[in-house]
């Protein structure tokens, strides 16, 4: 952890430190070597927060982008009495996630139902495989038709979503950002490093993946303005996939009853000719 309580503050760790834990209470000590980054480690081995996962330098970069006030809360399900510490939480109630290790999708689940309102930013850089299957799958829009533009130029449709990003965030029921960036020192001669990847929640096999600016993304998660526009970016397509269905049925009931129509003037036009088409019929069999 980034964050121990000493007198009542949040206190990073600095050389030969105590603290205390600010989720489960317990001692906690300085961890500050050349190795890992400088944190809070456990003086006693403990069941605090089975969640958390050893930072690296790309959590921290990721949570100095927001006040400290907002790193590291600790919050509690009254109803189960599980306790969790988040990442970050705004002001406005949004959980961010910094995720850089596999998580399973189980568990994933888990994490999404206890936090809710929440995001994932996916340390993409974690397989070597994942960025040239992304770029690979970009850069292909029109030959393979992987992205299909919509009427917003930063947000596309994405067909064979799985030939761009990892399976296990596929399915995740809240925004997921991919960040292929890492630590800064790899290769980006195609400039798409820079930007961010959101991965809508899918309806039915329907995905969508918005580009996003750094900036844009923590100036949105910062003034509240990301929830809301999510919510009507959600809104607005769930809406325009009624529509969508809407017109296919009316279609498909068109065609239906051109096809009756057809039929039956088929049928009077044989009678009239004096054949009768029922025998026809039962010729066939
Ligand atoms: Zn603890």
């Amino acid at each position: 952890m980034k964050f121990a309580i000493i007198d009542g503050d949040k206190v990073e760790a600095t050389k030969g430190a105590t603290g205390f834990c600010q989720s489960c209470g317990a001692e906690v000590i300085a961890k500050c070597g050349t190795q890992k980054i400088w944190h809070w480690a456990h003086k006693r081995k403990t069941d605090c927060d089975h969640w958390w996962e050893s930072e690296t330098e790309w959590h921290r970069r990721w949570k100095n982008n927001y006040s400290a006030d907002w790193q590291e809360i600790s919050l509690l399900d009254e109803r189960t009495g599980e306790k969790h510490i988040a990442d970050v939480r705004t002001v406005y109630d949004l959980i961010i996630e910094f995720q850089h290790s596999r998580i399973d999708p189980q568990e994933r689940i888990k994490r999404e139902k206890f936090y809710k309102n929440m995001i994932w930013v996916v340390d993409a850089t974690r397989l070597k495989k994942d960025y040239p299957r992304f770029v690979k799958g970009k850069k292909n829009s029109f030959e393979n038709q992987i992205f299909y533009k919509t009427d917003n130029p930063k947000i596309f449709r994405v067909d064979l979503i799985d030939w761009c990003f990892p399976l296990d965030w596929l399915e995740s029921s809240v925004p997921v950002i991919f960040d292929f960036l890492g630590d800064g020192s790899l290769d980006d001669s195609d400039g798409l490093r820079n930007n961010l990847y959101c991965l809508f929640p899918q309806i039915g096999s329907d995905a969508r993946v918005a580009e996003i600016s750094r900036k844009v993304f923590i100036d949105t998660t910062t003034n509240g303005q990301w929830t809301l526009r999510v919510q009507k970016f959600m809104n607005d397509w769930i809406e325009q996939k009624k529509i969508q269905a809407q017109e296919w049925k009316e279609k498909e009931n068109q065609v239906l009853k051109k096809q009756r129509t057809q039929n039956g003037y088929e049928f009077s036009r044989k009678l009239l000719a004096g054949k009768s088409p029922l025998k026809r019929e039962r010729k066939r069999f």
